[in-house]
């Protein structure tokens, strides 16, 4: 299979992190704290930094919120987290900004969704959040979301289209509607002063080929960063799905310079799921390499006990817990690929692929498990201890293939 090739793009430069052009693509998230609740936000943007997100976004929706951003950000510096905070605006960001100049100065990008600006003020109050930015060297998210779309332009472009020969589908008005609302603020952001190179634009739609649509149209438009998600993908295996099937797509086309996946969480759910899922979808595309990958056997009537299935989970946990240490210890430990297999028939072909494989004993199969290490049968392992055996010989694998850190 080809290389995909990244669509052109300049690259925008976010707190430090390169958006755009042939750089990687970035994994980014958004805490769903009350940004005003310091401690609670603090250790959600941690644990999302931890998670591997490279950008994590937060609400700024009233004074509470913009009078706390400055602590939020030392809070995370003071635990060693460097992870630029981006502030999420709707109605009054112009507002905010002007009174809190110390969260303009704080945040690494603001996001400005140009639907809710304000109405009949709309290119005052975009304007003026285009000079604070300014005033602070601060790059901007140009945000369009189908939720929120600038009615004004969406009533204007329905009226042409009702007089034109051939009207489109109010459909594909909306999808163009979206794409014009988000070139048209980057050109007035552009002529108040702010550099091309400092613009990101993103056009969130929550169904699938409707996002499609909108990003290959987005992409021909011009060469600005694009941010990539589907809003408002949903709960659990339905969201992760959708956005898996979008973003895919997508990515593909070389069409996506930083990506978020917005799950809605199970109550008390884990929030750095969203960043495991953003992460996999690159990984699995072959984009990027954020942890080993696991490649277990879906097991069939050939096992019939349970432990096959736990082998690979702990081997999975195994690795995850393993890797914030060996991201900074063992570079390369990434790319890995470990397999797992439940019997005979596809383990040892499967397992010879991986750096490092088992393959299990399947029903009525003889009580063994070859580990294959690098294509060669390493050790057959036997009796109770097959899977702390098998971890020991991951990490001494591990510590012997990818060198310490300097
Ligand atoms: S490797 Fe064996 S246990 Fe796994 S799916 Fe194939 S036949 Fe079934």
């Amino acid at each position: 299979m080809p290389p995909v090739t990244r669509r052109r793009t300049v690259t925008a430069v976010i707190g430090g992190v390169p958006v755009g052009s042939s750089h990687p693509i970035v994994v980014q998230s958004m805490t769903n704290t009350d940004t005003a609740d310091v401690d609670a936000t603090v250790r959600q943007v941690a644990a999302l930094a931890r998670a591997g997100s490279e950008l994590v976004r937060v609400t700024v929706n009233n004074d509470a919120a913009a009078a706390v951003v400055p602590g939020i950000v030392e809070g995370l510096d003071r635990i060693g987290v460097a992870v630029p905070v981006i502030g999420d605006f709707h109605y009054n960001g112009h507002l905010l900004l002007a009174r809190h100049l110390a969260c303009a100065r704080a945040l690494a990008k603001y996001r400005i969704n140009p639907g809710n600006v304000g109405g009949k003020r709309h290119d005052e109050n975009f304007r003026a959040i285009i000079e604070i930015a300014l005033a602070h060297d601060k790059p901007v998210r140009i945000g369009v979301n189908w939720g929120s779309l600038d009615q004004s332009l969406l009533t204007e472009m329905m009226d042409a289209n009702a007089h034109a020969a051939a009207p489109l589908e109010a459909r594909d008005v909306t999808m163009r509607a979206m794409v014009e609302s988000a070139l048209r603020s980057a050109a007035l952001a552009e002529s108040v002063g702010m550099p091309h190179d400092r613009i990101v634009l993103s056009a969130k739609v929550s169904g699938v080929q409707d996002l499609v649509d909108v990003y290959r149209m987005l992409a021909a438009c011009g060469d600005y960063p694009l941010h990539l998600g589907l809003t408002e993908a949903g709960l659990g295996a339905k969201g992760i799905i959708a956005s898996t099937a979008g973003l895919s797509i997508l990515l593909q086309e070389g069409i996506g310079d930083t990506i978020r996946v917005s799950l809605t969480p199970a109550p008390g759910g884990d929030r750095t799921e969203e960043v495991q899922v953003a992460q996999q979808v690159l990984q699995s595309l072959g984009l990027r390499s954020f942890a080993p990958q696991v490649t277990s056997c879906p097991g069939c009537g050939r096992t019939t006990s349970t432990f096959f299935q736990e082998m690979a989970q702990q081997i999975q946990d195994y690795l995850r817990e393993q890797m914030p240490i060996w991201r900074q210890e063992r570079p390369g430990v990434e790319e890995m690929k470990v397999a797992v297999m439940g019997c005979v028939v596809n383990g040892p072909g499967e397992s010879r692929h991986a750096n490092i494989g088992i393959s299990l004993p399947g029903t009525f199969e003889e009580p063994k498990a070859p580990v294959f290490v690098d294509g060669r049968l390493a050790v057959t392992l036997k009796g109770d201890g097959i899977v702390p055996e098998f971890l020991a010989i991951l990490d001494r694998y591990v510590a012997s293939r990818y060198a310490a850190a300097p």
